[in-house]
């Protein structure tokens, strides 16, 4: 049984007066859930602070409840389509536990529900009718949470709708509640594979969300043909040092989860102690590609306000360039430091 009240995690752990003191009624707020097997791992600092709430969440006067402004980008309701080529579709508002760090949280956890039959068929008609979109993602909320029975009617509908679309399944579920991914769900998932690639995109922030159980659910996928990638949160006080995302890229690799990305936090109201500077993000990011394979490394990433979209952040290894008899030479630094010219 999943814990729910404040009271419920007061008791089970040794609350702190700081966390004890959130209010849940607060403006722009997240609701609290926190599965079972999260619970077993709550021992963990880098676990706690992801999923107990604490009182900095309700004074944060800077963020913005939806910097991102999906609500201004919707294609039908539940439709955010902002990349001419690709589209992601909110299937759900619930997740099995909420993130302190999620940046949907003006959206996650409000009660609008599963999308209905209509809707999904909406959205699929939509992206068939814009034939430029070549992807879609299931996301939330965690498309998971979803009840078998709709997770064959939603892929179903998408299925004989728009069969050439990739499938990107997006969920935070193998971390925090692998238990769900059983026979019967996975034969669902079997049914619907062939065709447009899928793809799973999952959240591990922590190597300690890497249990055995969770790296066996994303197994059923990989073995199944859906390559796994991995979207992480940088999080201050949880993965915010470069020997945990080294020990996490690792376990991520040996579980075949490609690290795909590596968020910067975005400014949302309610989250400004869980975010880093963006300097110490590049200083991390510079450290990280001195010591991960390009397979391990992931792309260091911050989503941009007013719907900006996407953007790499990289420290820069090119320094400038010279020209000598007309010849173009661009000077780089190494990683290790040193200079090196390189012709044109
Ligand atoms: C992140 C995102 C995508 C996918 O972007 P990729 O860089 O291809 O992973 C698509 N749509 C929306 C609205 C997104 O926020
Ligand atoms: S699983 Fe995703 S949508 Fe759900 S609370 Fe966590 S970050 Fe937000």
């Amino acid at each position: 049984m999943a814990i729910t009240e404040l009271a419920e995690l007061a008791e089970i752990l040794k609350l702190t007066d700081e966390e004890k003191s959130w209010n849940p009624e607060g403006p722009d707020t997240l609701p609290l859930l926190i599965s079972d097997d999260i619970k077993d791992l709550l021992d963990n600092p880098a676990i706690r602070r992801q999923f107990v709430p604490s009182a900095e969440e309700n004074n944060d006067d800077e963020g913005n409840p939806d910097p991102q402004e999906e609500a201004k980008h919707s294609g039908t309701e539940r439709l955010v389509h902002r990349y001419t080529n690709r589209a992601a579709f909110k299937t759900t508002d619930r997740c099995f536990a909420y993130c302190r760090h999620c940046f949907r949280r003006r959206f996650t956890g409000h009660l609008s529900g599963p999308a209905s039959e209509a809707e999904i068929r909406e959205a699929a008609e939509y992206i068939a009718k814009h034939r430029e979109i070549r992807e879609v993602l299931l996301t939330g909320g965690d498309f998971f949470t979803l009840s078998d029975s709709h997770i064959d009617m939603l892929l179903s509908i998408f299925r004989s709708t728009c069969p050439s679309v990739i499938l990107r399944l997006c969920t935070r579920a193998v971390a925090v509640y692998p238990e769900r991914f059983t026979e019967n769900l996975m034969a669902i998932i079997r049914k619907h594979r062939d065709g447009a690639p899928m793809f799973l995109m999952t959240q591990f922030n922590h190597p300690a969300e890497l249990t055995d159980k969770a790296i066996k659910a994303v197994a059923g996928f990989v073995d199944m043909g859906i390559p796994a990638f991995n979207q992480s949160v940088l999080l201050k006080g949880v993965n915010d040092d470069e020997d945990t995302l080294i020990e996490l890229s690792d376990k991520l690799l040996m579980a075949r989860i490609k690290p795909y990305y590596l968020f910067q936090g975005d400014p949302v109201k309610g989250t400004k102690h869980l975010r880093v500077d963006i300097e110490r993000g590049l200083e991390i990011e510079k450290n990280l590609r001195r010591s991960l394979s390009g397979l391990g490394m992931p792309q260091y990433t911050a989503d941009l306000p007013r719907g900006g979209g996407k953007v790499i952040l990289t420290h820069s290894y090119l320094e400038g360039k010279t020209e000598k008899d007309g010849r173009i030479r661009y000077i780089f630094t190494t990683p290790e430091g040193e200079t090196r010219s390189y012709p044109d």
